[in-house]
C-alpha cells in the first residue's frame, strides 16, 4: 500500500487530491457526523463511529495521524433504483 507522506499539515492540504476536471463535492468535516472505516498502511483497520471534526485520523496500531481529504469524485447514474431512499437534494448557494 502506497501512501503520500509530508512532513507538516499544509503540505497535505496542498498535495490532496481535488478532482477539479470531473463532477466532485467536499466534506466539511467539521459538523459532519462520519463513520469510517480507516485502513493504514501498517496493515491495521478500525473504525471510527460517529465522530465530528474528523480532519485527522490516528491509527490505533501504529499511532500514524493521515490527513483527511474531504475531496470525493461524484459519479452520475442515470437509472436510479426506485427503492433508493438516501438521496438528499443540495441547496443553491
Ligand atoms: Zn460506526
Ligand atoms: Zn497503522
Amino acid at each position: 500500500m502506497k501512501a503520500k507522506v509530508v512532513e507538516v499539515e499544509s503540505e497535505a492540504f496542498d498535495l490532496q487530491e481535488r478532482y477539479d476536471d470531473v463532477p466532485h463535492a467536499w466534506i466539511q468535516w467539521k459538523g459532519t457526523s462520519v463513520c469510517m472505516d480507516v485502513n493504514c498502511g501498517c496493515g491495521c483497520s478500525s473504525h471510527i463511529c460517529q465522530e465530528s471534526f474528523v480532519y485527522y485520523v490516528k491509527c490505533p496500531e501504529c499511532s500514524k495521524i493521515y490527513f483527511c481529504n474531504g475531496h470525493i469524485e461524484l459519479i452520475e447514474i442515470k437509472n436510479i433504483s426506485a427503492e433508493q431512499n438516501c438521496i438528499v437534494e443540495g441547496e443553491l448557494d
